[in-house]
């Protein structure tokens, strides 16, 4: 019943990943264990590799954007069974708590993001270990690995017939900004769009954006490469900081007649979330952070800029609820509505998985699929 498999290994925080064999327990009550067929890389697993602005939790099984079949499910879960398509989420959804129960939320009380924990909530240990010594688990998900112990909460069942090496982007990235941008800023029809940050999640939020018939949406990033990229998914004007002596929230006043009507920050950088913020219209904009910052990070700004009538907002997995939403996701990019392919720049198999972090710390990439099932 304990299955030995192999697993990308991050034993200390920088290190490259090492490919081991790891022993995965059975899934206990209310868990299931997942054979994953691909994952792909998004930027929270690295800053949680490199530790430097988040707590260093080592050995650990990173991983938290992919898709999968179920292997076998522990007791008292019925929603699940063998051989069900899924799609791991690092926020899950109970389905009975005041959040799951709420329309405006998807802060589930049991299943809610937590960086910290490296274990399962029942029993607080965890399903991994080599020759007995135990592995950590990473956000409830740890998919850099053949199999993996999630809440059922956690996991979306979706249609059998979808592609898992496209659809397994949208298990984080490309959910998070599309809902950052539809759910969360709702711009209207002919408004104006900021998008600071164009890696996965800033295109997928530009994406949202252009689908909300947004009628400028302009692109901020230090990297000036992302801007062929960023045509494909709407973005009309680009704006490159390091080209300007002013602060940037001046320049885009300056472009937008006193600012843009909304602002998503998908950068994790402090500042660049304090200038999407100040960047926005007095009297209606709206501004939503999606990047995890350092854990010490403040955010600073003068109380003026919100009683001049700004609003700031925040938003994990761009307030979906995971079981609820996802499966609809899917079926959008069945019906051709979504485009996955566009933000799959680069494909690597399970042993070449650290070049994955290569091409996202170089910003080569947008989305990199790792295929563990080929290995
Ligand atoms: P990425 O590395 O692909 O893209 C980030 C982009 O931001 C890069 O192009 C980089 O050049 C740019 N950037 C960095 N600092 C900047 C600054 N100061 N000003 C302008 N541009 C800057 O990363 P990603 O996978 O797209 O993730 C983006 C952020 O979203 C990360 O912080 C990630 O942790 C976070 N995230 C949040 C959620 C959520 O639910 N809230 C989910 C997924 C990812
Ligand atoms: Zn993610």
């Amino acid at each position: 019943r304990v299955i030995k498999c192999k697993a990308a290994v991050a034993w200390a925080a920088g290190e490259p990943l090492k490919i081991e064999e790891v022993e995965v327990a059975p899934p206990q009550a209310m868990e299931v264990r997942v054979k994953i067929h691909y994952t792909a890389l998004c930027h929270t697993d690295l800053y949680f590799w490199e530790a430097k602005g988040q707590t260093p939790l080592f050995p650990r099984i990173l991983g938290h954007e992919a898709a999968g079949v179920v292997e076998s499910v522990g007791e008292g879960v019925t929603d699940l069974k063998e051989g069900d398509t899924v799609l791991p989420v690092f926020t899950g959804e109970c389905g009975e708590c005041r959040h799951c129960k709420s329309e405006e939320s998807n802060m589930c009380d049991l299943l809610r993001i937590n960086t910290d924990r490296g274990v399962m909530i029942s029993d607080g240990k965890s399903r991994f270990s080599i020759n007995g010594k135990p592995i950590y688990h990473f956000v409830g998900t740890s998919t850099f690995s053949e199999y993996t112990v999630t809440h059922v909460g956690s996991l979306a069942k979706i249609n059998p017939e979808a592609p898992l090496d496209k659809v397994c982007i949208l298990s984080c990235g490309v959910s998070t900004g599309m809902g950052a941008t539809l759910n969360v800023a709702k711009p209207k029809k002919g408004s104006s769009v900021a998008i600071f940050g164009l890696g996965g999640v800033g295109l997928a939020a530009a994406e949202g954006a252009r689908i909300a018939g947004a009628s400028r949406i302009i692109g901020i990033d230090l990297n000036s490469d992302r801007f062929e990229k960023a045509k494909l998914f709407g973005v009309t004007e680009f704006i490159n900081p390091l080209d300007y002596k002013k602060p940037i929230q001046e320049v885009i006043a300056e472009k937008t007649d006193g600012g843009v009507d909304y602002s998503i920050e998908c950068t994790g950088n402090v500042k660049a979330m304090i200038q999407a913020f100040e960047s926005c219209h007095d009297g209606w904009g709206v501004a939503v952070l999606v990047g995890v910052p350092h854990s010490d990070a403040v955010f600073a700004t003068s109380p003026v800029n919100f009683l001049n009538e700004r609003t700031l907002k925040g938003t994990f997995f761009g307030n979906y609820k995971p079981r609820t939403d996802l499966p609809g996701l899917v079926e959008l990019y069945l019906d051709k509505k979504l485009e996955l392919e566009k933000f799959i720049t680069h494909e690597v198999s399970f042993a070449d998985i650290n070049k994955a972090f290569d091409y996202m710390i170089k910003g080569e990439s947008l989305r990199c699929v790792i295929n563990v099932i080929g290995n």
